[in-house]
């Protein structure tokens, strides 16, 4: 008799520790503020529970023949550790739907008929003293299990099975390390189960279920590749898996996306130690909003809180039961809490920093079908000229599109699909042909149309301009180099060369590397360049336009008195050209005070002895002002608009028959 008692308690200190283990990692760890890991340190509980109710029984069952309080303790453990493990399969099943998501969409009356017959397994061993139902001791104190047991065990048989069916149905919601973990879960333990079942000496299910519970920790609990270590925030793969959840769960989800516009400047500021300072102070600051685990930190200066949302039906669980583990505030607050924090400058290592947020809310399935338009609408870069600090509802529909003209453009550069058109200039004094300005165009397969308006922009922040102007340039070339401009006795073709190109030392060599492929003359290309606010590196810009002017080129600045250039410094810089800005020229015609404007416009230029180009030209009375204008030469719709090549050499050759 002793000899098989002890050879039980090596199963249930093995049990034993092997759950204190585990249970000391997972408070280590201190991953315990989610309903998940709350259900999951019940399980926890209930395995330590037992085996210690376990070893303690049988140290009892060796004195009980001599003592009463042995007796007693033997029976007691006996009746907690019914008490205790009655309640493992249920609990399981309802972690196991916390994990999956299924809890999400259970109601507080369908959670109360699932525990049912566990609160009748409960009472039956609650009443046991009285009824012996579930087990009783004969005369001489040997332990006999009754019908109660057996129906015990059905009742956790059909919690398994249930655990197991709500498993197969979310089986693609959740990855393969929490299904394959989930799945060693109920095989270690039924295993278990049947050994004890079969060979009653051996009592390896309390073994088996620690055995379980350990891997649950080192696979399902520990999220270390999800999380942040420093914050204790989520990261973007944790932001993928759960969205994916959601989507397959059909959840419905808030995304509230806060994006730092000037990250970089804080950087100058601070140095990049205090990256890390800025970091904590902001998750703490969501964290006052949200729980931590609904917050992401997605990428530098982003951040992303995804909330999802449960079925409006009051009785939800998670509106109910578990109200605690959901956000307290509603995603309109969490938005304006943002909002107003902005206001106020961010103290950080001494330094008190003012940052601009943009915060976007989206709401899915209705704004954005599933975790892939999230991510798009993530990642799209917020335009610079943009300074609205929200974007929600209408307003994602500017990001959508902005994320299919991305697209469109990665199209258009793999299969070269964009197209050269050209519009005429005019000399003013003779009315005849001067040059060209080549304009590019993109016509998608999939959006039609796309303004150059529209796209340069975006191409110029996903670094797919350069891509765009170099396809113009060799098809400028390629023009030339056919004799356009001698059949036409014209100057020169124009060319729109992005500034942001000129961060890149090397541009200006490339540009001379791809027209002397065509061995043409580089004095018949003007480049037109568009100086703004935002350029700040002037002496690089002048640097590479002088080198350029060096090798024979000419350049014009672009959009002259728009407002985005700044007069003083553009015109330090060594243009050959100015072209005013088709904005001036309307204004001039609408009122006095823009037509003063515009004649100073051009007064100015002259005296920086350059030639003056007008382009938006669109009727007669507007040409009749300009004859009594200083400037040189005239661009429109009045003359032409912009043409495709094939109809531009057409229109040169008429003009030489004129
Ligand atoms: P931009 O360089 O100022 O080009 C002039 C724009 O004014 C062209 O628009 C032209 O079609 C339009 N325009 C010309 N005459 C008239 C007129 O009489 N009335 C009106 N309403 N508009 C007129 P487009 O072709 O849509 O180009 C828009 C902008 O896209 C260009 O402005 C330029 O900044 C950029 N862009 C076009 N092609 C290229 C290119 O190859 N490379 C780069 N980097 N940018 C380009
Ligand atoms: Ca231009
Ligand atoms: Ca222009």
């Amino acid at each position: 008799m002793t000899s098989f008692n002890s050879f039980h308690i090596v199963f249930y200190l093995t049990a034993f520790f092997l759950s204190l283990t585990t249970f000391i990692f997972t408070l280590i760890q201190r991953r315990t503020d989610r309903l998940q890991n709350v259900l999951y340190f019940c399980l926890l509980g209930i395995v330590i529970i037992n085996s210690t109710t376990e070893i303690i029984n049988d140290l009892m069952f060796e004195y009980s023949a001599f003592t009463d309080i042995a007796l007693f303790g033997y029976k007691l453990c006996q009746f907690l550790y019914f008490l205790f493990h009655t309640a493992m399969a249920p609990v399981f099943l309802i972690y196991e739907m916390s994990v999956t998501g299924a809890l999400r969409k259970r109601t507080t009356k369908e959670l109360n008929l699932i525990m049912t017959p566990f609160v009748i397994t409960e009472f039956l061993v609650i009443i046991n003293p009285w009824t012996h139902w579930v087990y009783y001791y004969d005369s001489e104190q040997v332990f006999h299990r009754g019908w109660g047991e057996y129906f015990i065990y059905m009742v956790a048989a059909l919690y398994i099975i249930i655990a197991m069916f709500s498993l197969m149905v979310r089986w693609n919601a959740i990855n393969r390390k929490k299904r394959f973990t989930l799945l060693y879960f109920f095989g270690v333990t039924v295993g278990g189960i049947l050994i004890q079942a079969i060979f009653k000496n051996l009592k390896t299910e309390l073994f088996a279920e620690a055995l379980g519970i350990m891997g649950v920790m080192l696979s399902i609990e520990s999220e270390d590749d999800r999380l942040e270590q420093m914050t204790g925030v989520y990261n973007r793969v944790a932001l993928q898996q759960d969205l994916k959840n959601y989507d397959m769960t059909e959840t419905k989800y808030t995304i509230i996306s806060l994006r730092i516009k000037n990250i970089d400047s804080m950087t100058k500021k601070t140095g990049s130690l205090d990256d890390d300072n800025f970091n904590l102070k902001l998750t703490d600051f969501l964290k006052t909003l949200v729980q931590r685990y609904y917050i992401y930190d997605v990428n530098r200066g982003q951040y992303v809180i995804a909330v999802p949302t449960t079925d409006s039906t009051k009785d939800n669980l998670l509106n109910t039961t578990f109200r605690r583990f959901e956000p307290s505030l509603s995603c309109d607050t969490i938005r304006d809490r943002i909002v107003e924090r902005f206001k106020e400058p961010w103290e950080i290592e001494r330094t008190s920093l003012s940052l601009e947020a943009a915060v976007m809310v989206v709401k899915c399935p209705s704004e954005a079908a599933d975790r892939n338009e999230v991510f798009d609408l993530l990642n799209n870069p917020i335009p610079r000229n943009i300074t609205q600090d929200v974007f929600e509802g209408d307003d994602l529909k500017y990001i959508r599109r902005r994320s299919e003209v991305e697209k469109a453009i990665m199209r258009g550069v793999k299969n070269k699909s964009f197209e050269v058109y050209y519009q005429p200039s005019y000399n003013l004094q003779t009315l005849k042909m001067h040059g060209a300005e080549a304009l590019v165009r993109l016509n998608d397969k999939k959006l039609g149309f796309i303004p150059p308006d529209e796209f340069i922009k975006v191409a110029e922040q996903i670094g797919l301009v350069g891509d765009i102007d170099d396809f113009v340039l060799h098809d400028v070339c390629t023009l030339i180099k056919d004799g356009i401009l001698e059949i036409g006795e014209m100057d020169c073709i124009n060319v729109n060369l992005s500034i942001v190109q000129f961060e890149n030392e090397d541009f200006p060599q490339h540009l001379c590397n791809i027209v002397d492929e065509y061995g043409i003359d580089h004095s018949k290309i003007c480049f037109e360049i568009t100086e703004t606010v935002e350029s700040e590196d002037y002496r690089k810009l002048n640097e590479a336009i002088v080198f350029l002017k060096d090798k024979g080129f000419t350049f014009s600045m672009d959009d002259f008195g728009t407002g985005y250039s700044n007069v003083s410094s553009s015109l330090m810089l060594d243009f050959d050209q100015v072209k005013i800005d088709k904005s001036v020229l309307w204004e001039a015609e609408k009122s006095t005070l823009g037509m003063v404007v515009f004649e100073n416009t051009i007064r100015m230029i002259r005296q920086t002895n350059r030639s003056i180009v007008v382009e938006g030209v669109e009727t007669e009375n507007q040409l009749n002002v300009l004859k009594k204008m200083n400037v040189d030469y005239l661009q429109g719709y009045y003359f032409s608009k912009p043409v495709p090549k094939q109809r531009f050499v057409t229109l040169v050759e008429i003009s030489r028959q004129e």
